[in-house]
């Protein structure tokens, strides 16, 4: 058995023994008295008794040994700013937000709702929140005013922070407009707002609930505000993520478990040289660079948590990566900024990859990347071509990796910290991580299958630390998601179908569920069936995911209207396109729009009423639709593939 191998097995075999070690990567405030308590499992409760605080450990903890070392690097080449903070102003910042929140009666186990672009304001929130004890919800600046209400709703935040506005390749967009529509469609009323003015767009107060962050800030500028000292298993933060259903989940994160988990993968995936003790020799410390925002799991955990809990300086990217500093095009932007701080580790998207791979390769060579270890790729698959031509490129090891908002951090990963020599393989995101019994089940048998055999991928209980607790005010809603595919509920469903080969190297295959994936963001095909069908004329709706050269999937919406012989002409349909791509703009954000809305007669369905939407996707992506068996009337589907490929059927 190689080291990996070794470990692997130690960590699965006795998990208390193996994370009861990782919990030292961590200060505690009172140790735990227990690892692990699985009496209530699935519902676990990872070091139990033990207090602690996130940001003690991300911020406070560093202060003696690296105060003066930059913690907090924020580029925005939407406004051409650049500031580093260090450690210690990172820390005077973070307790001006504190004492701000409990001003305003923020208290431990409140929710605070996060609808920020990519501002350092948003790294102080976050850090502020679990300082105090607070919950955050971030929620990504993408997203329109349903997603933001069905939110706020749920996790009922006493106060929300936003901002006048964010910007993408030099456009404004206006948040508080869209929050304002959120709190009127929101039957929750959140009582108070502080509004970030970044002068980019002129913003109405409501009076007696919005309030300027900046006048808060110099009120509280000098405050100091003590950690609170949370047990291990209290909530550190609320994330919703879509599903199959209409209502997004809201994925709760622990404390303690959750930074021990944090830690331990910068050791043994995302910084092992970091971790023994090395340095950059130019820079003096280390530094990560995940181009995420901070609404998705990957923000909140490579581009927030775990790079501070590290010690790391991370860099906080507004921008694209084709536009540099003075707005002009600039495809060598990431990389220009890797080589001027030193990045030693960098975490994106394929999806980013394939934009830059429209672009000349010479941009990829032209700056410095002696710093640069790895470049890490998740959210999505990684296709060989980009892959290759990334590895080619930049001349460094291409390290994918796979997990989900749920588990917080990577189930699958070549893992250096654990076998320096683990190499990685094209197509496939690695080995499963230290901690993580995974297993690939027969969709029908529910038995474990062997190498070269697809099937669902599951991790056997109890997940590690850093996984999702449950789901936010429903931990029935969690046990049923995630672990009814077995009746003991012995295993989690991660809804993706894999592969492994003979040498343990696992693939990923596409989601088993009616989720998609566009550019590494996650969305619920419902969630836009639901918005397109509040269209007037529309009488129902399907949304599939259909495969895209460089988005990975792309929606598209079927429409079977209430009177078709109103939109009988070519031009009232493009009219009808247009709306319903506006609508879904509005009420989910541009993300979510599909990429084509087609009227047709009648929708496929089986005989009890199902919707077929994999046989849909199948003949939007020109594959056989397969087993039709169950299907009520075939010619539905007929008349689809001839509307989208006016060339010989392959449905019969
Ligand atoms: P999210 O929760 O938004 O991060 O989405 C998680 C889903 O993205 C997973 O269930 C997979 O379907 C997909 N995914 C994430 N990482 C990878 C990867 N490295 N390779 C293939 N699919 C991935």
């Amino acid at each position: 058995m190689d080291p990996y191998d070794i470990l692997h097995r130690q960590s699965v075999d006795d998990p208390e023994a193996f994370w009861g070690a990782e919990a030292a990567g961590i200060e505690w405030h009172r140790p735990f008295t227990r690892v692990l308590d699985d009496r209530r499992a699935p519902l676990l409760r990872w070091f139990v008794d033990g207090t602690t605080n996130v940001c003690h450990n991300a911020v406070d903890r560093h202060l003696a040994t690296r105060g003066d070392q930059a913690a907090l690097i924020h580029v925005s080449t939407e406004t051409g700013s650049e500031r580093v903070y260090t450690y210690r102003e990172l820390f005077d910042e973070v307790n001006r937000v504190a004492a701000m929140l409990i001003g305003e009666g923020v208290e431990r186990g409140d929710r605070v709702l996060i609808y920020l672009p990519m501002v350092p304001e948003a790294v102080f929130a976050m850090l502020a929140c679990t300082r105090i004890g607070a919950i955050h919800s971030v929620v990504f600046g993408g997203f329109a005013s349903t997603s933001l209400a069905s939110r706020i709703d749920d996790a009922r935040p006493k106060l929300v922070l936003s901002a006048d506005a964010g910007s993408r390749a030099g456009k404004t967009i206006a948040y508080k407009p869209l929050l304002d529509a959120a709190i009127d469609l929101a039957r929750h009323k959140p009582h108070r707002v502080v509004l970030l003015d970044r002068g980019l767009c002129p913003m109405t107060r409501v009076d007696g609930r919005d309030l300027d962050w900046a006048t808060l800030r110099a009120r509280h500028l000098d405050d100091r505000v003590d950690c609170a000292w949370l047990e291990s298993n209290e909530p550190c933060y609320i994330l919703y993520t879509s599903g199959t259903t209409g209502t997004p989940k809201g994925v709760v994160r622990d404390t303690g478990g959750h930074a021990v988990a944090l830690v331990a993968s910068i050791k043994y995936i995302f910084d092992p040289a970091g971790a023994a003790g090395a340095v950059d020799p130019v820079s003096g410390r280390r530094t990560f660079f995940a181009a995420s925002d901070i609404g998705w799991v990957v923000g909140h955990c490579y581009t927030v948590y775990a790079p501070l809990l590290a010690g790391m300086a991370t860099l906080l990217y507004e921008g694209l990566p084709t536009r540099g500093m003075d707005g002009e095009p600039d495809a060598g932007i990431w990389w220009r900024l890797v080589a001027r701080h030193r990045v030693n580790g960098m975490f994106t998207a394929p999806t980013a990859i394939r934009v830059l791979k429209k672009q000349d390769p010479s941009h990829l060579t032209a700056h410095d990347l002696s710093s640069l270890d790895a470049l890490f790729l998740a959210g999505e698959p990684l296709d060989e071509p980009t892959a290759r031509w990334i590895a080619d490129g930049i001349g460094k090891p291409i390290l994918d990796n796979y997990w989900q908002t749920e588990t917080g951090w990577p189930m699958l990963a070549v893992q250096r910290g654990a076998d320096a020599s683990m190499a990685p393989r094209f197509g496939s995101p690695g080995k499963p991580v230290l901690g993580y019994r995974l297993k690939l089940l027969d969709e029908s048998t529910m038995d474990e299958v062997g190498a070269d055999r697809k099937g669902v991928l599951v991790l056997e209980g109890p997940l590690p630390p850093g996984c999702m607790a449950t789901v936010w005010g429903d931990d029935a809603r969690f046990v049923d998601t995630y672990w009814s595919l077995r009746d003991d509920r012995s295993v989690y469903s991660t809804f993706d179908w894999g592969v492994r080969d003979a040498d343990g190297y696992y693939f990923i295959l596409g989601r088993t569920d009616d989720v998609i994936n566009v550019a590494g963001h996650r969305l619920g095909t419902r969630e836009i069936e639901e918005s397109i069908a509040a269209h007037a004329a529309i009488a129902e709706t399907a949304v599939v995911g259909v495969a895209d050269a460089l988005k990975g999937q792309v929606a598209i919406a079927f429409a079977v209207l209430r009177d078709p012989a109103s939109m009988a002409t070519p031009v009232d349909r493009l009219r009808l396109e247009g709306e319903v791509m506006a609508l879904v703009d509005r009420s989910l954000g541009a993300l979510a729009r599909p990429a084509r809305v087609h009227v047709v007669d009648a929708l496929p369905k089986t005989r009890s009423g199902k919707m077929l939407r994999r046989a849909l996707q199948a003949v939007c992506e020109g594959r056989d639709p397969g087993d039709l068996t169950t299907i009520e009337d075939p010619s539905t589907l007929r008349q689809i593939h001839d509307l989208l490929h006016p060339s010989p059927s392959i449905v019969a």
